[in-house]
């Protein structure tokens, strides 16, 4: 097999703070790599602007000019994460062998790219990034996120474990990749429905070098709660064995009161009156709730919307 043409997908929100060492980083190791004829000369790196408010495109706009390995993406407005790397990726399929996506902060293991260049070679279509160990990370960060793949999982969503958005695709995957047409792509459930022969490659997670995470508890919710409701319908179902366990006890509480009511002793009571009605109607609540937050789902969709809109390239 000939040294693949590789492209390094890296998207930025604000990371002026780190692009430049980012980008250094990345040059070494490519440097490197390519004189060890890994990969073929041609390889490049794709930065995506996703709408960042401060100084981050002109850095790339800048790099893109002292160096020809490197193209820049610019959107038209932050589409998130998820949106940014699609651009990269779809914007470049043609050109390339394979695609590594790799966050802006240096948190993913540099070094770990020559494994899944190794294992690609070997034959994978897709080789994840997966994190041995999360000493760096904080308690809660720590206990949360593997909560969250802890969760993901028990509902029936593939993610890999402890693996985010760090992954080796080739072109062939890609190209399925398009097919999915959601506008919601949350990733790391979707690649692994793509099938085909892939492998993992462990890393030990470092510290964001500089900046600062762009995923705020806030956000970090919400990616959750997308990936659950874009993948699953089990929290729909709870909402079934809920009303069915509610109907079980409005039935036996029925029977109570028409027993009371036969045998004589029927005290208006409010507290058994009161009771149910708030129960049964905050239940309802929910339930109407979360169906409505299908339905919301259905509608995005259903708009067909672009995920993303690019600006302009610079240096393809
Ligand atoms: N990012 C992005 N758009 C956003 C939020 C984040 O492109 O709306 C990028 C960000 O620049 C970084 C990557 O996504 O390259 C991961 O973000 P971050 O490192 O802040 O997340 P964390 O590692 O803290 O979970
Ligand atoms: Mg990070």
């Amino acid at each position: 097999m000939p040294a693949p043409r590789l492209l390094l997908v890296i998207p930025c929100y604000n990371e002026e703070a780190i692009l430049e060492l980012t980008y250094s980083t990345l040059c070494n190791y490519y440097r490197a790599i390519k004189e060890a004829g890994m990969i073929a000369p041609e390889s490049k790196f794709c930065f995506v602007n996703d709408g960042s408010r401060d100084q981050t495109w002109e850095i790339i706009e800048k790099l893109s000019k002292q160096d020809e390995q490197v193209i820049g993406v610019k959107l038209s407005r932050n589409f998130g994460h998820q949106s940014a790397i699609m651009a990269g990726l779809e914007s470049q399929v043609e050109s390339f062998d394979c695609f590594v996506t790799i966050d802006a902060d240096l948190q993913d293991d540099v070094q770990a790219i020559t494994g899944m260049i190794e294992k690609y070679k070997e034959g994978a279509r897709i080789v994840y990034g997966v994190r041995s160990d999360r000493g760096t990370d904080s308690w809660f960060k720590r206990t949360t996120a593997e909560g969250f793949y802890k969760v993901m999982q028990k509902m029936g969503v593939p993610v890999v474990f402890n693996h985010a958005d760090f992954r080796l695709m080739d072109r062939r995957v890609l190209q399925e990749l398009g097919n999915f047409r959601e506008i919601n792509l949350f990733l790391r459930g979707v690649v692994p429905l793509i099938g085909f022969k892939s492998e993992k490659v462990f890393y030990s997670r470092l510290e964001r070098q500089a900046g600062e995470t762009k995923y705020p508890l806030s956000k970090m919710l919400l990616f959750a709660w997308n990936g659950i409701t874009s993948f699953s319908t089990f929290p729909m179902r709870m909402v079934l064995y809920f009303g069915v366990f509610n109907f079980i006890i409005a039935t036996s509480i029925l029977t109570y009161i028409l027993i009371s009511y036969l045998a004589g002793y029927t005290v208006p009571g409010w507290t058994s009156t009161m009771l149910p009605l708030a129960f049964f109607s905050g239940s309802n609540m929910v339930a109407i709730g979360l169906i409505g937050e299908y339905i919301g789902k259905i509608y995005e969709e259903v708009k067909g919307r672009p995920r993303y809109i690019i600006d302009k390239i610079v240096n393809e």
